[in-house]
């Protein structure tokens, strides 16, 4: 019997339309054939400029292609176009996004410097007001929009959704012959609010290629129901992402998880890591999360990739973990500059084994591979280039050797 080739599976594409957030020469396209872009979000009090310009280089810096920074004040809205100013002289022109939340048309009305200064406006539908205030409220900040013209991320959260539009909704679902259960109408909340905002804000003249539309919820299981559903019902590009995904490993899990499901479905044009950070865990760990989940699934590349096993008994020593943790480090760290001097370095892959059980075969697969000696091994470490085996290092320095060589192919 003759078996059928397996082919690689390969996330699917969903084409939406496409939003442009633009600061200066710089335009960052969601949406549409552009990259699944990285996003994150200061945690600093946004009043405090020069803290919030710092953590914006470094989320920047760190590879997030858009910042969100809260603007909940007057006094907060009245340092962006200053914060704007301090990256622009350090360099930096990541594109900013201003949240706002129960007074975001004041503010965009009252401070047009800031509404200037900000690339992207984020609107929560759930709170921009009651009654017949609500559409006022919402078409002043459709209209700053317009007038500057930004892009705008519709972002529907269901810890804060249209409290007047769920219960609208749970009162005819209580109509129905055959009620739909609470879940159900509560993520049919979420997507209409998001879905008929959009189509209000496009009703007012906004073009609807500048709408970016989320739904976060906390629950993978939900976020993967809701996100179909929504992928389905418009061509809006979607911002992805797991909200209070919680901290630690079971933040990375869930929000790895859940963005994994719908990437590989080719639903999300736009993600961010929602993580509660540790204490003293740097907030650029979000973004390395977030380029981790696209590189892994082949979307994209940031950073040469490097397999390591995970050792085991027949390991003689951590040498390899340290080994690989170094290079690593290093090939993280160096990115920045090699990324304009040697295009397409982030392709490459490096393998770090710990003995020659998968090391040889591992090491032949990558572009650069290495084999550490494990127990009762003789003391050398052949090392594997472009699948042949080159060289075989051997004594104490082997780690600061394997570097070297490497660096050498990259220049090469
Ligand atoms: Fe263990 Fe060798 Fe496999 Fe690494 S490659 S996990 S050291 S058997």
């Amino acid at each position: 019997q003759e078996s059928l080739p397996v082919a690689a599976a390969s996330p699917l594409s969903r084409r939406t339309r496409q939003a442009r957030a633009v600061w200066g020469s710089n335009v960052v396209t969601i949406g549409g054939d552009a990259p699944v872009r990285i996003q994150s979000m200061t945690n600093t009090d946004t009043q405090e400029a020069v803290a919030t310009a710092i953590q914006v280089k470094e989320l920047a810096l760190a590879g997030s292609e858009l910042v969100r920074i809260t603007v909940n004040t007057p006094e907060a809205a009245a340092q962006v176009p200053y914060i704007r100013e301090q990256l622009d002289r350090m360099g930096i022109d990541v594109p900013l996004v201003g949240d706002f939340h129960y007074n975001g048309h004041r503010l965009l009305t009252e401070f047009p410097d800031c509404a200037q200064a900000l690339s992207k406006y984020r609107i929560n539908p759930g709170n921009v007001g009651k009654g017949e205030k609500r559409d006022r409220q919402f078409a002043q900040m459709i209209e700053a929009a317009m007038r500057w013209d930004k892009c705008v991320r519709i972002g529907v959260n269901w810890g804060s959704l249209d409290q007047e539009l769920l219960a609208q909704m749970m009162d005819e679902n209580s109509r129905r012959a055959d009620p739909w259960d609470a879940k159900a109408v509560m993520y049919e909340a979420l997507v209409t609010s998001a879905i008929e905002s959009a189509r209000q804000a496009e009703s007012l003249g906004m073009d609807g290629s500048q709408i970016i539309l989320s739904c976060k919820v906390s629950g993978v299981q939900d976020l993967v129901s809701v996100y179909r559903e929504l992928a389905r019902r418009c061509d809006y590009a979607l911002h992805l992402g797991l909200t209070e995904a919680g901290m630690g490993t079971k933040g990375t899990v869930a929000s790895s998880v859940a963005m994994g499901l719908l990437l590989q479905e080719g639903i999300g044009d736009t993600i961010r890591v929602s993580l509660t950070p540790q204490p003293g865990e740097p907030r650029t760990q979000e973004v390395v999360i977030a380029a981790e989940i696209l590189q892994s699934l082949g979307l994209r590349s940031f950073v040469p990739s490097v397999t390591a096993c995970p050792g085991c008994g027949r390991t003689t020593s951590t040498t390899f973990q340290e080994l690989a943790k170094q290079i690593d480090d290093h090939l993280r760290s160096s990115m920045p500059v090699w990324r304009a001097k040697y295009p397409g370095v982030e392709t490459m892959k490096l393998a770090v084994m710990g003995c020659i059980v998968n090391g040889p075969g591992e090491s032949k697969h990558a572009d650069i591979g290495i084999s550490l000696p494990g127990t009762g091994e003789a003391p050398a470490a052949p090392v594997f280039i472009d699948g042949q085996k080159a060289m075989t290092l051997r004594g104490d320095n082997i780690a600061r050797d394997f570097q070297r060589i490497v660096e050498e192919y990259i220049e090469k």
